[in-house]
């Protein structure tokens, strides 16, 4: 008989749950187990990644949460942190040394390049920057025996740049890491094109709530040990607290998901034809650029858009004062509708030149759209912009 073909909406609703009965995990907050004797602790201390000896290497709870993202994003294994930053550094120096190279996208999450310009760098190891649009150019700049590790971030923060999966995913030598954060695991999934690595910021979309500061990487088991033999003494280690909330986030991530890609569109095409907005990226629009390419490969466009304002940081400046349900705030994925100034705030560390090559203006706006209802966020908008 052909196996039933499950959506990735129920692998969310199940995945991740041991055998105990419980629908959902315990919180372990236990940091050490204990062991019948000296043997007992010598075989238990020899386990990669195993949950219960010492809750750094490997927790029940944080277990339960990289089961999750490992079911939902098809690959044997993934590794929680402490954060999404703690994520991409803890990769990076598990698999770079210094005179190592790197490929990585110029348009991504200013953390990401304040970390490959400023400790990367201090490490000795180099980083050739390239625009992920152009399919190509990931390949072209990957230098035989040095590029150890090839970076990407698809859609892109705060620009809504998608990078073709497949293109991406047929690289050899070097491994491939996608920062899927924007996308969340239910909207694409890139190992299933041959990328190495897929990471989130589960701060974001799906933990969900605002609530909790996390991050992962899935892959196959024999890398995902490589990352945690190294990851276990940089020790960004992910708490049982947060997993606990990341595992309910997964469990509405589809609905909210949804919801939100759907509110998302519509106050993309709304805004799209307001006076007061030169340009909306959202990869949702028909106007994207890459909409072709986003439709093949993602089932949900997200929650985050970006906007230009016509006029500059006062227009900005003006926008944020007046809108009183939108707040005025970082982060994405969350139930509240949320704007925040990419120049000032998550790119601030952007050196000013890269941010003027790479289109951080002004008067570009970020939002992330919640789960109120539509038609008081586009109110709330439609006042403010007036
Ligand atoms: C927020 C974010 C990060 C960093 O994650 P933290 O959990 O804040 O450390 C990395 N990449 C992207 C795309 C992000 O939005």
């Amino acid at each position: 008989m052909a196996e039933r073909q499950q959506q990735p909406e129920t692998t969310a609703i199940t995945a991740g749950r041991d055998t105990s009965g419980a629908l959902a995990p315990a919180l372990w907050a236990s940091t050490t187990w204990d062991t019948t004797d000296l043997d007992g602790t010598n075989a238990a201390a020899k386990h990669l990644h195993q949950p219960g000896f010492y809750s750094r290497y490997g927790n029940p709870t944080v277990h339960s949460f990289e089961q999750a993202i490992a079911e939902l994003e098809g690959t044997s294994a993934a590794l929680a942190f402490g954060s999404g930053m703690g994520a991409i550094a803890s990769v990076v120096f598990a698999l770079c040394s210094t005179g190592d190279h790197i490929v990585a996208q110029r348009n991504c999450y200013g953390g990401t390049l304040a970390f490959l310009d400023g400790p990367c760098k201090r490490m000795g190891i180099d980083v050739t920057y390239v625009d992920g649009r152009n399919a190509g150019e990931f390949a072209a700049a990957v230098k035989p025996g040095k590029t150890m590790l090839v970076m990407a971030e698809t859609p892109s923060n705060p620009h809504l740049d998608v990078v073709d999966l497949a293109a991406l995913g047929a690289i050899k030598g070097p491994y491939t890491m996608v920062d899927s954060t924007l996308a969340t695991p239910l909207g694409q999934q890139p190992c299933a094109y041959g990328v190495s690595l897929t990471m989130h910021s589960a701060t974001k979309g799906i933990a969900g709530h605002n609530d909790a500061t996390l991050g992962v990487v899935a892959g196959d088991v024999d890398l995902i040990n490589t990352i945690w033999s190294y990851a276990v003494l940089h020790g960004a280690t992910a708490s049982p607290f947060d997993a606990l909330n990341g595992v309910r986030g997964i469990r509405s991530l589809g609905a909210r998901l949804r919801q939100q890609s759907e509110n998302t569109q519509r106050l993309a095409e709304w805004l799209s034809t307001h006076p007061a907005v030169k340009r909306v990226n959202y990869p949702g629009l028909a106007s994207h650029p890459q909409h072709e390419l986003a439709k093949r490969q993602m089932r949900w466009f997200g929650s985050l858009m970006s906007i230009e304002l016509c006029g500059g940081i006062d227009e900005a400046r003006r926008l944020l004062q007046r809108l009183t349900l939108v707040r005025s705030a970082v982060t994405l994925g969350g139930p509240d509708t949320l704007i925040s100034h990419s120049a000032s705030s998550t790119h601030i560390s952007v050196d000013p030149a890269v941010k003027a090559a790479t289109g951080i203006n002004e008067s570009l706006l970020r939002v992330s759209v919640g789960l109120e209802a539509f038609d008081d966020v586009r109110n709330d908008f439609a006042a403010a912009l007036a």
